[in-house]
């Protein structure tokens, strides 16, 4: 167990109302109570956990702010060990100040991701749960938060202790048959080996699938939104956004850059990318623009492609077609307010998502985000379930899953016992790896480099 005793500030580098100081490790109280004087005149190392103190941290003799002192005492803490939380006034320098009067006292400055990962050594968290601590801080929506809540409150582990469970008792039944013939242990039934290894492949399976949604319930939606210039891209854009980020005007080809946005649909995120409207242009800043608003299509998971449904489909707009041909589309039927000329039942024989608005009224917008959802199989994503958080996650996943495949032909071609053991054995090992009950230290160290010191 790590001895030392680590302070960082865990709250934002940024000015705020408070900041929070946090010190964990055997001698934290003992630390806090060098540069703490408490208004009581009791002592930190007199508290019980869970109690604060009023005072002024000094750095030697010298007042730096008036603070709050938390004190947490070990194993009832973040990180399992003796915590103490000063939380003084949020100005960078003084927070700053704060953290220095502990330095200066034998206290080291905690690394990235250090208090969860000594949580995670502790026994306080599994792997998985503590990679959701990361994932509940980068939440950018509603459902990536109870995405991450739900990990953070050991969904996943859960899961994928239920699936070991089963391994480890089959597992468990045949090394007892094979090592101890004179016990007359009931012998290994393959119907029962079957059974668990079919279930437990087929729960592995439906994690792995839904993987790409859960990346997309984290980390938001790469979307362009295309279309010939001035059917309404960035109207609708700026609708979206609630902000004004692409310029709007009269005079086709005016937006020539890619414009970043991030919006939010329906409690999920969409990168947007906001783009030079597609057409043959003899202007080279706007055929820039065009080029890459094609490149975007390359990594884009969803496209909308906007027309303009006051007047009839274009060369442009046929051209536009063509080349989202077998890409996620959502077709945007826009100004949906003026006289429709627009063959809208043409258009959904390409694009069966295809939604009617008014980026300018500002109607149709649930319609929009209902086919983005239908388009992308999010309507019945349920953030909370269990899923697969990360590459490291689902590369152990898939390694369990392949090894209970092969167990499973092994099986069906009647070999012995051993061999089906060894291999289950190493497909438990893939699920120990995940929860990070069996884990090197470079794996730990890798996942909690990720973290932000503090955290
Ligand atoms: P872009 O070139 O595709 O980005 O198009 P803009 O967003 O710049 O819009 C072009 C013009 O169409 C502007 O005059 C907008 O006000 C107008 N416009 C956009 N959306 C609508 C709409 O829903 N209805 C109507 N009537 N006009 C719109």
């Amino acid at each position: 167990m790590a001895e030392k005793t680590i302070a960082a500030i865990s709250t934002p580098n940024a000015v705020g109302g408070i900041s929070v100081i946090r010190i964990s490790g055997p001698d934290a109280i003992a630390a806090a109570d060098k540069v703490f004087r408490p208004v009581s005149g009791k002592m930190l190392q007199e508290h019980k956990g869970y109690t604060a103190a009023y005072g002024t941290v000094f750095d030697g003799d010298e007042p730096v702010d008036d603070v709050v002192a938390t004190v947490f005492r070990a194993p009832k803490s973040y990180t399992g060990e003796d915590v103490v939380e000063i939380s003084c006034h949020g100005g960078l320098y003084v927070t700053r100040r704060v953290l220095m009067a502990l330095l200066k006292n034998g206290v080291l400055l905690a690394g990235p991701g250090e208090f969860t990962k000594r949580a995670f050594l502790n026994g306080k968290l599994s792997l998985t749960e503590a990679e959701a601590v990361a994932d509940l801080i980068q939440a950018g929506g509603e459902q990536s938060l109870k995405s991450a809540r739900s990990a953070m409150k050991g969904s996943l582990y859960h899961t994928i202790s239920s699936m070991k469970d089963r391994l480890l008792t089959v597992s468990g039944h045949i090394a007892a048959f094979l090592d101890y013939p004179e016990e007359e242990i009931d012998p290994v039934e393959s119907d029962e080996i079957h059974t668990v290894l079919q279930d437990v492949t087929g729960e592995l399976s439906g994690l792995l699938s839904r993987f790409d949604q859960g990346k997309m319930i984290r980390e938001g939606i790469e979307t362009v939104i295309l279309g010939k210039p001035n059917v309404g891209k960035s109207t609708l854009m700026n609708l979206l956004a609630g902000e004004r980020k692409s310029i709007v005007t009269d005079i086709p080809g005016t937006t020539r850059d890619v414009v970043e946005g991030t919006v939010m649909l329906d409690g999920i995120v969409l990168r947007l990318a906001d783009t030079a409207g597609i057409r043959e242009t003899g202007d080279v800043v706007e055929q820039a623009g065009v080029s890459l608003a094609l490149e975007r299509l390359e990594t884009a998971q969803l496209v909308l492609a906007v027309f303009d449904s006051s007047s009839p489909l274009s060369e442009e707009d046929r051209m536009l077609i063509e080349k989202l041909r077998d890409l996620p589309v959502v077709a945007v039927c826009n100004k949906s307010d003026l006289q429709q000329q627009l063959d809208i039942a043409e258009l959904r024989g390409f694009f069966p998502h295809l939604v009617e608005i008014s980026a300018r009224d500002h109607t149709g917008v649930e319609a929009l985000s209902s086919a983005v959802l239908d388009l992308l199989s999010l309507h019945d994503a349920e953030a909370s379930s269990a899923m697969l958080a990360n590459l490291r996650q689902f590369s152990c996943a898939q390694r369990a899953f392949d090894l209970l495949q092969e167990t499973l032909q092994t099986l069906e071609m009647g070999y012995t016992l051993d061999a089906i053991d060894v291999a289950l054995e190493s497909a438990i090992s893939a699920l120990l790896e995940l929860t990070g009950e069996r884990v090197s230290d470079a794996v730990v160290d890798q996942v909690f480099s990720h973290f932000c010191v503090g955290k």
